[in-house]
């Protein structure tokens, strides 16, 4: 595959990587984009190269073109040594942990975590004997004093994508230096375009690529890529687990990678004008945007990302249900879903006081997420004005 970095030894800006890796044109008849590659049966030569068994492609499950191109993508962005990738983010996640935990384990989590990450822990891992301790988001170099001898996972995510909680991943890397410790980092807010968990000392970096690098709402996918210390073991529980992604999702992603630049510098400019907007309204509390200068984590955030995306989440004053439940419904640019990183801009109430448990969630008011799609940015705060006017019953 084409990795711009090999070649003339030349080194390009993630821009111009992002536009280059993972395709071969000159391979593929001079068509730009490579085809994609479905299939199970990969037919074998002879009866002597079936028995080697040491083509590049041997069984559909096991790899193609097509996955090994946004792998070799991927592999080139993050500075990892492998890439495997997973039906969808949260499969990413899961196999990731199963790669690495055995009965007796533990596994320390964020208490910021994506919330079917926590269930997973709590629901599949916790029968399987691999027990889940979750810390605070803001413990930093504090994690050494929640080690334990049987301690083989730090499960990382930053910003928390509900609560927004920026992690001192810098702090946390240095104090399990040198441990039989595998760090993991859930990046799917800031993509490796914005940060590079392997390049910042994290074993495996994980990305819900349903999300941006996707972009458009159409596909499910996740990705793992590891440092050469956990490269092997995550590899070899992928094969065992049997995790294989879509073909048609693969490429989709593809795609999205060719214009993450362009999307997510729109969405990180158009947040920061709505939320710098929603900051100035009497109904909000707090704005949980690490970009935004004041915000929580805005100076980690400045100091360790090169850029911030769409997604942030809004503290309001205390309103009553009916009142929330009529600024919502009077939204029409923004849609109520789950799900965020395509070109639509979404909303959704949430509550985290149900299912902390290391730290006590303690705002009174209602918190809406907000993802600030690819939509002008005035028309989008004239929604918001008109779903505040609801609120207040016109
Ligand atoms: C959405 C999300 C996932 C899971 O991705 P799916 O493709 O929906 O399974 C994992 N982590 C984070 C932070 C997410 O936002």
């Amino acid at each position: 595959m084409a990795d711009a970095k090999d070649q003339a030894g030349k080194s390009y800006a993630p821009a111009t990587d992002l536009v280059h890796l993972g395709r071969e044109p000159a391979a593929c008849h001079g068509f730009v984009n490579p085809p994609l590659y479905r299939g199970s049966t990969v037919l074998f030569p002879s009866f002597e190269a079936l028995e080697a068994h040491d083509l590049p492609y041997t069984y559909g499950r096991n790899g193609s073109p097509t996955f090994a191109a946004l792998e070799t993508a991927l592999c080139a962005l993050e500075g990892g040594d492998a890439c495997v990738l997973a039906p969808s983010g949260l499969a990413a996640v899961t196999t990731a942990l199963l790669a690495f935990v055995r009965a007796g384990d533990e596994v320390l989590i964020t208490d910021s975590v994506y919330r079917p990450t926590r269930r997973f822990c709590d629901k599949m891992l916790a029968p399987l004997g691999v027990t889940t301790r979750y810390f605070d988001p803001h413990v930093g170099a504090g994690i050494k004093d929640l080690i334990a001898p049987n301690t083989r996972v730090v499960y990382l995510e930053t910003p928390g994508s509900q609560t927004f909680e920026m992690q001192d991943i810098p702090a946390i890397v240095a104090a399990l230096a040198g441990r039989d410790i595998i760090t993991m980092l859930d990046n799917t807010w800031a993509t490796p375009l914005y940060y590079q968990p392997i390049k910042n000392g994290i074993d495996v970096s994980i990305q819900a690529a349903t999300k941006y690098l996707g972009g458009h709402a159409d596909s499910l996918l996740g990705t793992i890529t590891a440092n050469a210390r956990a490269a092997d073991r995550l590899k070899a529980g992928h094969l065992h687990l049997g995790v294989c992604a879509g073909a048609a999702d693969t490429d989709l992603c593809l795609r999205g990678l060719r214009t993450l630049d362009v999307r997510l510098s729109r969405h990180h400019q158009s947040a920061l004008a709505v939320a710098d907007w929603l900051k100035a309204r009497a109904e909000v509390a707090e704005v949980l945007y690490p970009a935004l200068p004041g915000a929580p984590g805005h100076a980690i955030w400045k100091r360790d990302f090169s850029g911030a995306t769409g997604l942030f989440s809004v503290l309001l004053n205390p309103i009553d249900k009916a009142q929330l439940a009529r600024f919502c419904n009077r939204l029409q640019l923004f849609g109520m879903g789950w799900s965020w990183g395509g070109y639509e801009s979404l909303v959704v109430p949430f509550d985290p006081r149900s299912y902390r448990s290391a730290t006590a969630w303690q705002h009174p008011g209602p918190a809406l997420r907000f993802h600030i799609g690819l939509e002008a940015p005035a028309d989008l705060i004239a929604d918001l004005e008109n779903g505040f006017a609801a609120t207040a019953g016109s």
